[in-house]
């Protein structure tokens, strides 16, 4: 079970492909709404109060980055994933600077979208399931502290996708659609190339965590 997420988001359409899809992928979404005055009534209730947010930062009635401002000053202090056209370095550092979690400009990947959330709420939780892999989404770092790893943003991809799917056998498909861009040809030994500088990383950052091949299908993260 991922774990619970809430969506502000103004455009009806993409509100519902955020809930379907992330209900798809075994989120369970405890509210969507459409703007920044709705959202912070429902965490007034503290029971209402997801693991994680999917904020918008363009909303009809406030800038997305004063709803988390006052997510912050309400004590929600769940990690916060805002999406937005919005694309430029100052934009996402302002994010940052206001209390935002991990950001993504759109259009976006909906598999990329499901797994930050995904380390967002692993990282919440450091001890569900013993030694979690630490994943630091605004430096494509896996860990943290002095032993922090560099990952490129490709192997941070892969690796989050990965990890979303734990225990499971992630086709090899999936992984080059959730990696690479829209339409990239990705030669079979480039995929191949890039899990082994995963399993380097994993062992440099020391966690517990094993990369297996499926012959002829994927791979699967144990
Ligand atoms: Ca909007």
């Amino acid at each position: 079970m991922p774990g619970t997420i809430a969506v502000i988001e103004d455009d009806p359409a993409l509100r519902r492909v955020l809930v379907r899809g992330l209900e798809a992928v075994d989120f369970q979404i405890v509210w969507a709404v459409h703007d920044g005055a709705s959202a912070l009534g429902r965490v007034a209730a503290v029971a209402a109060r997801p693991d994680a947010l999917v904020l918008d930062l363009g909303l009809p009635d406030m800038d997305g980055m004063d709803v988390v401002s006052a997510l912050r000053d309400r004590g929600v202090e769940a990690p916060v994933l805002v999406l937005t056209a919005r694309d430029a370095l100052p934009d996402r550092l302002r994010c940052f600077a206001r209390g935002a979690d991990d950001y993504l400009t759109k259009p976006f990947a909906f598999a990329e979208l499901a797994a930050r959330l995904d380390v967002l709420v692993r990282r919440r939780r450091p001890d569900a399931g013993g030694k979690a892999i630490a994943l630091d989404p605004l430096r494509f770092r896996l860990g943290s502290g002095g032993t922090a790893v560099p990952l490129s943003p490709t192997e941070y991809r892969l690796l989050a996708t990965l990890l979303v799917r734990r225990g499971e056998v992630v086709r090899r498909e999936t992984l080059v659609c959730s990696a690479w861009p829209p339409g990239a040809i990705v030669r079979e030994n480039t995929l191949d190339s890039y899990v082994t500088r995963l399993r380097r990383a994993l062992r440099m950052a020391a966690v517990d965590a094993r990369l297996d091949t499926v012959r002829g299908i994927g791979y699967r993260l144990n």
